[in-house]
Parts: structure tokens; sequence; C-alpha cells
């Protein structure tokens, strides 16, 4: 057996991503778009007639002034990658040097501490406090040079104070990311704000709302000056040409964007008091997903309802989360079979 002390030593601890073997379950675990792939994406695949011997526009300049015409800024704002998770990675890669430290509250987004500690920086955890709320205070008193914020955060999937989030980027001395990856579902945005803090780099995808996670594209959007610096350390070409075609055809439809965010806000509350009636503990979300305590072991709970067909996510073990689980908000078809199935579950258990 090869040891793994061959590898880089900042990597050596790590541990591959969530992969789960799936058979033909409903998935209410990655907190996609449950009305299913994106319609104007899929439009554009089928009529797509490439050149596949051409390379992407280097810097995705049709999708970045797509987007520029879509939050009113200009294309020299943003930066497009494979997936937000490439975004967050050139972020990281941008600004952090060799042993800096990158704060990251607790609980939030898994990937953060991965891509923190490739670039070789180490992770500084922030908790949040009782309500899940940011301590602004703690953050921005941090000497560590960039800070990673996910609001609405991820697993807990309420948005943070926007009063919190200013106070933090105007005090925080290094980089700020506010990551942005449910913000269709949210009230609050911090994109019309890039020109008001120049530390701040706000991501998004098209891998939730937007439906075409299988297609990898995500983008950062900060003042022009910060984006540029991004653009000159990302890999040219990293997002292929048919997924920037696809995201184009998908910002231009902005009326599935709407409708997924309506069916979220009616379906949200009635999957809510349906968990409470079964005895549950939800958290207040702002996204399409809900955080809530299990009234039974949450690892025997992810495993009978794995059995009959669903995944759910599984945060039960972690510290702030004791047998929490995450499920993605679904259809109210979606939604009344899992709550069907959950009570099933609680049934056989007596
Ligand atoms: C799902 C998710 C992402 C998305 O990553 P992609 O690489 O764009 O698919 C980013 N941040 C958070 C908090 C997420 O939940």
């Amino acid at each position: 057996m090869v040891s793994r002390d061959i590898m880089r030593s900042t990597t050596r601890s790590f541990k591959k991503y969530y992969s789960p073997s799936i058979k033909n379950e409903l998935r209410l675990d990655t907190n996609t778009n449950v009305l299913g792939s994106n319609p104007a994406a899929m439009r554009y695949l089928k009529e797509q007639r490439i050149d596949l011997n051409d390379y992407p526009i280097t810097y995705s300049d049709n999708l970045r002034c797509a987007l520029a015409s879509l939050h009113g800024l200009e294309t020299e704002n943003f930066v497009v990658g494979s997936g937000s998770d490439e975004v967050l990675d050139i972020s990281f890669k941008t600004f952090t040097e060799w042993g800096d430290d990158c704060l990251v509250p607790y609980p939030s987004y898994t990937l953060y501490d991965y891509f923190a500690q490739m670039n070789g920086g180490s992770v500084v955890y922030s908790d949040l406090t009782d309500d899940f709320q940011l301590d602004a205070d703690d953050i921005a008193s941090s000497k560590a040079k960039i800070a990673i914020i996910a609001s609405p955060n991820n697993p807990t999937g309420n948005c943070f104070r926007q009063a919190d989030i200013e106070d933090v980027l105007a005090r925080f001395k290094g980089i700020v990311i506010i990551d942005e990856a449910y913000g269709e579902y949210a009230d609050d945005s911090m994109i019309p704000k890039v020109n008001e803090f120049d530390n701040m780099i706000v991501v998004r995808t098209f891998s939730k709302a937007y439906a075409m996670a299988a297609l990898r594209v995500g983008y950062a959007v900060a003042n022009k000056d910060v984006a540029d610096m991004m653009n000159s350390v990302k890999i040219p070409y990293s997002l292929n040409s048919l997924s920037e075609g696809a995201a184009i055809a998908a910002v231009k439809d902005q009326d599935f964007i709407k409708k997924s965010k309506t069916m979220v806000l009616a379906e949200r509350p009635k999957l809510a008091s349906g968990l409470e009636r079964l005895g549950f503990e939800p958290f207040p979300s702002d996204s399409n997903f809900i955080l809530a305590r299990s009234p039974i072991d949450h690892a025997s709970l992810t495993a009978a309802l794995k059995e009959k067909g669903i995944l759910i996510r599984d945060f039960g073990s972690k510290r702030r989360m004791e047998n929490c689980v995450r499920f993605t908000v679904g259809t109210d078809e979606m939604n009344n079979e899992l709550l069907n199935k959950i009570k099933d579950i609680l049934e056989e258990l007596r």
C-alpha cells in the first residue's frame, strides 16, 4: 500500500466528498431544483450544432455579459467557472498565502474547509449564535486573511442579517466571500453592493434554483479590480462552451426562476408544519431546504427513508446539529410522499 505521506502535507488528511450510491431514489439530499432540468438550457442543448474543434471563449465573455445585464452591472464585474466550487477555489488561490488563516462560520458548508486547506490555509471557525446568526464582532475582529459566509447558510437554511454582513464587510481587514448559492430564494442580496465594498466577492451558482447542476456553472461578482485579479488566476477555458451557452439561455428565462421561487415559498411552510406534526423541530429557512431535529435517531431515519426510496442528508453527528437532518423542499406531491413515509417509519418503530 502506498503511504499517504507521498501527498502534499496540507492535503494528506483529505477525505473524498459525499458520494452516495444512487438507484432510483427521490433526491431530497442535494437542494437542486425539484421542478427538473432548466427548460431553456435543455432547449439550447437540443438545438446545438457546435464545432467541437474550437476552444471556448477564454473568459466566457458572452455569459459574463448576460450576467451583467441581469444584475445591472458590467461584464468586468464577473468571473465565471466550472461550478461555484471552482469560483470559490479561485477566490482562495487569488487572495491567500500559504499558512494564512481562513475564517469559516460554524456550522456552514463543509467544502469551505477543503478549499482553504487545499490552498495551504488553516481554517479558524467562528461559531454562529444560538439562533444560527453571525457573531459579527468575533468575525470582524479576526486577523484571518479571508472570511467566507454563506447567506442563505447551508445546512441551517437561514439568511444572516444584512446589517451584520455589512458590519463584517466594513470592519474585517481581508477579503469577504458571500456565497449566495441559494440567493434566488432569498429577499436580500449583496450583489447590488459590489461597488460599495471593495473587499467583497459574491458567489452564485447555476446548480440550485437554475436547475443545471450537471453542467457545472458558477460565477463571482466583485468590483472590477478584484474580478480582474481573479480572472488572471483562473484556469483559462475552464468553463466549456456547451455549459456557457446553456447558462446564457437560462439567464434569459427568468420566468423559470420566478416559478421555482414561488413553488418553494408555497411548499416550505407546509413541509415545515408537516414535520412539526410528526415531532420534528424545523429551523427557519430562507432557502429551498429545511434543517430539522429528528424525534428519532438521525442515522436510522436517513437509512429507513433510503430503503423506502427517498434520499435526505444526515448532519446528526455534527456539533450544534445533534440529531438533525436536512430536507430539500419538494413539490406538494413529493413532500406528501416524504411525510407519509416518515409517518410509516415512526409507526414501525413503535
Ligand atoms: C450547492 C452549493 C454550492 C454549489 O456548488 P456548485 O459547485 O456551483 O455546484 C456552493 N455553495 C453552497 C453553500 C452550496 O450549498
